[in-house]
């Protein structure tokens, strides 16, 4: 079996899509035949992106087997149809600590263990570990950050080694950013050409360039960069700025890419199902009503800009959902803290809510800690009166719940114990092996992660979704581990909470109306919540991230219904 490596790093500055440009990569190379498996290295010290705040790195991936990881994940997953795991993603923290752990348990039997060739040696081992655990034949490896950051350098330094040992099997790719001055300008290709001499002082040389600019890249740009970096004006190729992200596997073929690297790797192409992707884009192109979904949060601000990558999935989910029924989604960010008393005084925050009925849905992703906790409430309170169709996600679902104990049942001091945890309410509580944890300060990779099943009760809006999608449902091995009745739906889902609805309070919220519609197979965890078609049309809470397990040619089914029922609310309803 063939074994090649393809590493895609970055040069100029990050952030310019080295993550789509690998899986762009990766799913040519899967449409062409080939076995492909995906892996991102983070360079920092952290051991996994889950105790990272949002708005520092961007949303944090959840992984199958619960791995908590880079959003780049999340982009493999969508572009390659596959569920990656932990032997898919490792940062430095992770390498660090598995050499650590190794060297005290003797593993290196007496030897000195050094930063090279030791952590090196150890990163090409989880890569190719990676690799054959998965019977792949093609690995894309991204290395994060930008080159010529001191701490990707061990990274580069595995390259250079498995580039030595293997010429013919390793294939280096830069994706280097152009900036344009003013529009009078040209692309400018000298940052381009010092990424590479840094390359070249680590002892690489790339064998691709990917030029990604505003534009695309001109004739003599692509000389200047060839003739400067060593390379044939072929090997340089044009990413330039795209509507979608899902057109760039297209851009890529049309330029010869996926040609390209098979020739540089010696492989020859298996087959062609390219066809699935191409007509996905030209679907995407085609779309023209339009469905206006709010998304309310506090993970936007860094400083002054706005930033969305905290949301990510949510925005892939929404986009993915809308696509598939022929709509165009137009995503406004709306700040929490626009509705919470103690930030606006109530006049204005009365105006604010009464914005929200211009949008056709309302989503509340997931979240953690106090700050504008009531203003989502007030939201979750405005959409329910006001029948706006509504998916709250995690946190969203669990503020969904105390809104109701608050405002139905009339528990007027309800809450959950994250935010108050001497609340005469406890509506939502934590779970009780997470208290442990919380007890021994031991944040890392210890909350309810992964996939987890779902019990969905019959003639539900969970029901209707999910009932066709057999992706999400247990297989009978599966089935038999949760103890799930085989005869009901059962479904699984990616998760990512300390927290819970009380059980206590299930059957008082049931009874007031407000239906529990998946429960973990002992009964005793809610997983989805909604409120009956009688009483509203779309509103719907789930204790999962549904939003993780979103393709662009499968979308989520919850969000297909969300869109679908969102996009019926009519222009009449719409007025503010
Ligand atoms: N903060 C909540 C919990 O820990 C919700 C988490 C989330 O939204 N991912 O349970």
């Amino acid at each position: 079996m063939v074994r090649k490596y393809i590493f895609v790093v970055g040069g100029v500055m990050s952030g310019v899509g080295k993550g789509i440009a690998a899986s762009s990569i990766g799913r040519l190379l899967q449409d062409s035949g080939f076995e492909v498996t995906a892996f991102k290295i983070d360079p920092y010290i952290n051991v996994d992106a889950g105790t990272m705040n949002p708005t520092e790195h961007g949303e944090v991936f959840i992984l199958e087997d619960g791995t908590e990881c880079d959003q780049d994940m999340g982009n493999y997953e969508r572009f390659l149809e596959r569920n990656f795991s932990k032997n898919n993603y490792m940062t430095t923290g992770s390498v660090y600590l598995s050499v650590i752990n190794k060297e005290r348990n003797l593993g290196y039997q007496g030897k000195c263990v050094e930063v090279v060739p030791h952590i090196p040696l150890a990163v090409i081992e989880k890569i190719n570990f990676s690799l054959s655990s998965s019977k792949s034949e093609i690995g894309v490896i991204e290395i994060g950050g930008t080159v010529g950051e001191y701490q990707n350098i061990l990274f580069l330094e595995a390259v250079r080694i498995l580039k030595l040992k293997y010429p013919k099997d390793v294939l280096l790719c830069l994706v280097s950013y152009l900036p344009l001055l003013n529009k009078d300008n040209e692309l400018k290709t000298k940052p381009t050409q010092y990424a590479v001499k840094t390359l070249n002082s680590a002892g690489l040389q790339p064998d691709i360039v990917l030029g990604r600019a505003a534009f695309p890249l001109d004739s003599k740009r692509r000389e200047k960069i060839a003739f400067n970096c060593n390379l044939r004006k072929e090997d340089v190729f044009s990413a330039p700025d795209v509507e979608t992200i899902y057109q760039v596997p297209l851009n890529f073929k049309k330029e010869g890419l996926d040609r390209l690297i098979l020739e540089k790797l010696s492989l020859r192409k298996k087959a062609d199902s390219f066809r699935k992707w191409k007509e996905l884009v030209k679907k995407i192109a085609a779309v023209k009503k339009e469905v206006s979904i709010g998304i309310v949060g506090k993970y936007f601000a860094s400083g002054s800009f706005v930033l969305t990558d905290s949301y990510i999935s949510v925005i892939e989910a929404v986009k993915h959902a809308a696509f598939s029924l022929g709509f165009r989604p137009t995503i406004s960010w709306l700040d929490a803290s626009d509705f919470e008393e103690t930030q606006r005084d109530p006049a204005q925050i009365k105006k604010n809510l009464e914005t929200l009925k211009k949008y056709h849905g309302i989503i509340i992703p997931g979240g953690f800690g106090s700050r504008s906790v009531e203003g989502k409430i007030r939201v979750i309170q405005f959409v329910r009166e006001n029948k706006i169709p509504f998916i709250g996600i995690c946190y969203g679902m669990q503020l969904a719940v105390v809104e109701f104990t608050r405002n139905v049942l009339k528990l007027k001091r309800a809450n959950t114990t994250e935010i108050d945890p001497a609340t005469p309410f406890p509506v939502i509580d934590i779970l009780p092996e997470q208290k442990i944890n919380l007890e021994k300060k031991d944040f890392g990779g210890t909350m309810r992660l992964g996939i987890y099943p779902a019990v969905i009760k019959e003639n539900s809006l969970a029901f209707r979704a999910y009932r066709k999608s057999h992706r999400f449902h247990l297989g009978p091995e599966e089935e038999k581990q949760a103890r799930a009745d085989s005869k009901k739906l059962v479904i699984k889902e990616r998760h990512r909470h300390r927290y819970e609805v009380n059980p206590d309070y299930l059957k008082t919220l049931e009874k007031a109306g407000l239906s529990l519609s998946g429960l973990s197979p002992s009964g005793r965890l809610a997983e989805i919540v909604e409120l009956p078609p009688n009483t509203h049309p779309f509103f719907v809470g789930t204790q999962f991230h549904p939003e993780l397990t979103s393709r662009p040619l499968d979308p989520n089914p919850l969000f297909k219904e969300f869109i679908r029922t969102s996009s019926r609310r009519t222009s009449k309803n719409n007025k503010p």
